[in-house]
């Protein structure tokens, strides 16, 4: 038997290892069998090149808890260990990676450790974590003198012990004697629940536990069995099952984004959503299958899911994997955000996981592979539209939010965008960019030759601005999407001499100033008593009053929202870009059209009290048709018109 020192210099590692981050001490179980993993697949690997000749055999990893004797286990049957790769691999190369670790640790904060130790920084030696005792038995595939079994020992102290083992079989069994804090890892439904969360889609089968399963009988000698039961019609009822107890493999060695794509069918993405998010209850709306080897490794699936108007956008739904181990499932910053927003799973053995966050996001080649994802999920979105426009134009509302949230917040992503991004109007047609701007560019240009677009976000509380636009042969646009206040400005930076305005911004003349206004046909005194006799109903700070000429058919009284004054309100109350500027109060244009009969009719009007009736009621109409009118104000409304129809 040999003992030995890890390391003289560093005694003090495995109270710090032991200490540190009680929330991530389930990952040493991630960690021993990524590299049971490791080993078999290396194994694989010298089959495939012809340099490990013997049989391969069951190469199941087993996962085993004894409550006992308190101990777990992980069993591989992989290349093993010889006697110096143990003192190698263990007692130097996995040490001095934790003996770094220590180093960084008096450095760091706790979050900053948190991503270095929660992503593979310190392997093998994280099981000190939750171990008196860690027992390493292990026979090399490698066959002669030097390559018997051997038994490796440690007990968290720096001294180790290693000898000869009595050891038959191929492979690696890492026995981990569990200290009183880490009880929990001898209960089932705990180990199970670590086992999903990381291992779930490892490529080696791992076993834990059995379970119980159905199995319909046999009937020995008599092949026509099986065919009476289908004449029967009533399949499962007449066949026979008897339950029986078998391994419990816990994991999909071959995921479908593994997979190549031109094999799958739509139903596989389906299913595999489905088993990645059991919870929810809507189909994804489309999927990209990423398949890179080029500048870097990455595959995944990405789905865009279907968002409701009403709930909360949720984040955080990708799932990162390295070599099928999952990592993580907050991806900020490592994919472009608005990315985010989708669902699936990326794996890419390049994305440098063992360091914290804020490196992450710096990191050159993050930002290669966010840009490079960015690009697919932009080149499979074109030729989705390509392919069948009537389709996409079918799911545009479903996936609008996700492309004006990219074209916000990336501005590479608006140049690919700006082909597929639709724009869509009240009457409920589709447009690109390029189309709408042909479409409205003869009618809708002001006399600076800036192009209006107008718009529209609720086609039912707008309805009269709207008529009234189309009226004069005005297109409108709905823009009634969550972000869509964010969306318009990005658009406005990015088209040329073109402004967006709400239908009702303004009175339709001054919508898109063709020629200068006309000048109000009431004269000065006119203009001034009526002024007069309507700020005592109305209450001037909320409303500025202003009298032009349209024609007659246009409303006496209109309110109108300046495009500026609401863009502010609306941007403060998505909080995005300018800051919170506090309550903005609402100021509205109250417009009296001088053109239409009534207004001349109110000022020849000698009964005062009938004046200024005839005011109010104008103003309320002027209101209803903003949708403004509501409570009290419009119970008396209805009241007094019942009286004047009286
Ligand atoms: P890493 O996996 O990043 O190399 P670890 O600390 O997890 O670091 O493991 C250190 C080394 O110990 C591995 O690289 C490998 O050579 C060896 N090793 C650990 N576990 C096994 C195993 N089950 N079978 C064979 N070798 C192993
Ligand atoms: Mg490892």
């Amino acid at each position: 038997m040999q003992t030995g020192k890890i390391n003289v210099q560093t005694e003090n590692i495995f109270p710090i290892i032991k200490k540190f981050l009680y929330s991530e001490h389930e990952i040493f179980l991630r960690e021993l069998i990524s590299n049971a993993v490791d080993a078999t697949q290396k194994l694989k690997t010298l089959a495939s090149f012809g340099k490990f000749k013997g049989e391969l055999g069951d190469l199941t990893i087993q996962v085993k808890v004894n409550k006992k004797k308190k101990t777990l286990s992980v069993t591989d049957r992989g290349v093993g260990m010889t006697a110096d790769e143990v003192s190698k691999y263990i007692n130097q190369i996995a040490f001095s990676s934790a003996e770094e670790f220590v180093s960084q640790f008096k450095t760091k904060t706790e979050a900053e450790m948190n991503a270095i130790i929660g992503h593979f920084g310190l392997g093998f030696y994280s099981s000190f974590m939750v171990s008196d005792k860690v027992v390493i038995d292990t026979k090399s595939y490698q066959t002669g003198t030097g390559a018997e079994a051997v038994k490796w020992e440690c007990d968290g102290s720096p001294e180790y012990t290693l000898e000869e083992s009595k050891r038959k079989s191929r492979g690696t069994e890492v026995i981990l004697h569990l200290t009183d804090d880490s009880k929990e890892y001898l209960e089932e439904h705990r180990v199970l629940e670590i086992l999903n969360k990381y291992c779930r889609f490892l490529p080696v089968p791992i076993q834990f536990g059995t379970e119980k399963v159905y199995e319909p009988i046999k009937e020995e000698g008599k092949g026509k069995k099986e065919e009476e039961t289908k004449d029967e019609g009533t399949k499962d009822e007449g066949r026979k099952t008897k339950e029986i107890e078998k391994p419990r493999i816990i994991n999909d060695t071959n995921p479908l984004w593994k997979q190549k794509p031109a094999e799958l069918k739509d139903e596989d993405y389906k299913n595999f959503y489905r088993k990645l998010y059991p919870y929810s209850f809507d189909e994804p709306l489309f999927h990209i299958h990423l398949n890179v080897d080029y500048p870097f490794n990455l595959t995944g699936i990405l789905y865009f899911p279907k968002v409701k108007r009403s709930v909360e956008i949720q984040k955080d739904k990708i799932q990162l994997y390295c070599n099928q181990v999952f990592v993580t499932d907050s991806v900020e910053g490592i994919v472009p955000d608005f990315l985010t927003l989708l669902h699936g799973v990326m794996d890419s053995p390049d994305i440098p996981l063992n360091v914290s966050r804020s490196f992450l996001q710096s990191d050159p080649n993050v930002k290669k592979i966010s840009n490079h994802i960015m690009k697919k999920v932009a080149d499979k979105l074109e030729e989705l539209f390509k392919e069948n426009r009537e389709n996409f134009e079918k799911k545009w509302d479903d996936i609008k939010v996700f492309i004006e949230y990219g074209i916000i917040s990336e501005s590479t992503f608006y140049d690919r965008a700006k082909k597929f991004c639709l724009l869509k109007n009240t009457d409920g047609k589709y447009f690109t960019f390029e189309e709408y701007e042909k479409h409205i560019a003869t009618a809708q240009k002001d006399k600076e030759g800036t192009l209006i677009y107008l718009y529209a976000t609720n086609t039912e509380e707008q309805y009269s601005y709207i008529q009234a636009v189309k009226d004069r042969g005005y297109d409108v646009l709905l823009l009634d999407g969550i972000i869509d206040p964010h969306f318009i400005n990005a658009l406005e930076q990015k088209f040329d001499k073109s402004h967006f305005t709400r239908v009702d911004a303004d009175t339709v003349e001054k919508l898109i100033k063709k020629e200068d206004a006309q000048p109000s046909k009431l004269n000065e005194d006119q203009q001034k008593s009526l002024r007069e006799l309507m700020e005592k109903q109305i209450d001037s700070k909320k409303y500025t009053i202003s009298f032009e000429s349209q024609s007659e058919k246009e409303a006496p009284f209109m309110i109108t929202q300046p495009e500026f004054m609401r863009r502010m309100k609306d941007m403060s109350m998505l909080g995005g870009g300018m800051g919170y500027m506090g309550d903005l109060p609402d100021h509205f244009n109250l417009v009296v059209n001088s053109n239409n009969p009534v207004i001349g009719k109110l000022l020849l009007e000698p009964d005062g009290g009938k004046q200024a009736a005839t005011i109010k009621q104008l103003f309320d109409l002027a209101l209803l048709a903003q949708g403004m009118l509501k409570g009290k104000e419009l119970a008396e409304f209805i009241r007094r018109s019942t009286e004047l129809v009286k």
